[in-house]
Order: C-alpha cells, then sequence, then structure tokens
C-alpha cells in the first residue's frame, strides 16, 4: 500500500533529532536478506513485518525493519523511544 520510502516522511512525523538512527534502519531495510526458505539473499521488505524473497516467491513475516534477528529487539525499542507504534 501507500508506503513511500522517501526519508521525508520521518522528517515530518519526527522531526530532525531521530533523523540519523532512522536513516540508519532505512538503510538496513534496503539491504538484502538472506530467505529461510531457499537460502538465497533475495529476502526484500515488501511492507511493515512482510518480506518476500524474489527468488522463491515465498512471504515470511518478520521484524518490522528486518526479518528475525537478534537485533530486532534494539530495533524495536529505538522505535518505541521516537513514538513509533506497532
Ligand atoms: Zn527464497
Amino acid at each position: 500500500m501507500g508506503e513511500g520510502e522517501s526519508a521525508n516522511r520521518y522528517g515530518a512525523r519526527y522531526g530532525k533529532r531521530i533523523r540519523g538512527r532512522v536513516s540508519e534502519i532505512e538503510g538496513d531495510q534496503k539491504k538484502r536478506h538472506k530467505c529461510p526458505n531457499c537460502n538465497s539473499d533475495s529476502l526484500k521488505r515488501e511492507a511493515k513485518g512482510i518480506w518476500k524473497c524474489t527468488k522463491c516467491g515465498k512471504k515470511t513475516a518478520g521484524g518490522a525493519w528486518k526479518p528475525k534477528t537478534k537485533g530486532e529487539g534494539m530495533v524495536k525499542k529505538a522505535l518505541k523511544k521516537s513514538g513509533e507504534k506497532e
């Protein structure tokens, strides 16, 4: 759905203070991640919490900004601090 990927909307919602942190997360979500199904690095974020493999087409639920990783808790905490709601 209309969830744009521009950093602009964050600027409007959160202001400049946390811009750096958001950019980090944005960069992260644009990276490719390993698909748990076919093991190729083709997993891309399709929507918040939904990941799709461009190779095998499998959709998987994961973290809001990256698939399940040990860093996920940290990201969630960071988002909570900045007023983001799940
Ligand atoms: Zn796959």
